[in-house]
């Protein structure tokens, strides 16, 4: 009477998502529903490695968050590069800035919170600021 013992050699692999190749490794990784090689899982932009946890997925590519921020994230409205959402953001009306980029285009002094500044339009999209104090001393001038 034969044993019927399924042998570990035979049994089904599961295929990756990415080479299609089976996995016989003994890490995988679950993303996107499907199954992948360790090293299969990559940000299609900078093809860093990914895992679970930090992969996204949209128009049929797989991303880093950072890459899947520039990509289709809120953007600059200074540098115009994606804002991820570690980076530390200012807003102001209905735009938003990376911190380092909002400052002053006269001085390059960052502004802050409390500090009074203009916007300087130059009809390109492309928003200017210009602290009040390199307004007054362009602009006034002080009688002695
Ligand atoms: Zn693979
Ligand atoms: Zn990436
Ligand atoms: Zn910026």
């Amino acid at each position: 009477m034969a044993e019927n013992n399924a042998s570990t050699e035979n049994r089904f692999y599961s295929k990756c998502g990415g080479c299609n190749e089976d996995i016989r490794d003994k890490y995988l990784l679950q993303a996107l529903g499907k199954l992948w090689h360790v090293y299969c899982l990559r940000c299609c932009d900078c093809r860093e490695t990914l895992d679970e946890g930090t992969c996204f997925f949209r128009d049929g590519d797989i991303l880093c968050q950072i890459d899947f921020f520039r990509r289709y994230g809120k953007a600059c409205s200074i540098c115009h590069e994606g804002i991820s959402p570690q980076q530390s953001v200012r807003k102001v009306k209905d735009k938003v800035y990376h911190i380092t980029c909002f400052s002053c285009v006269s001085c390059k002094r960052q502004l802050s919170t409390g500090d009074l500044f203009y916007m300087l339009e130059d009809g390109r999209s492309k928003n200017k600021w210009v602290s009040v104090q390199d307004i007054i001393s362009s602009y006034f001038v002080l009688i002695e």
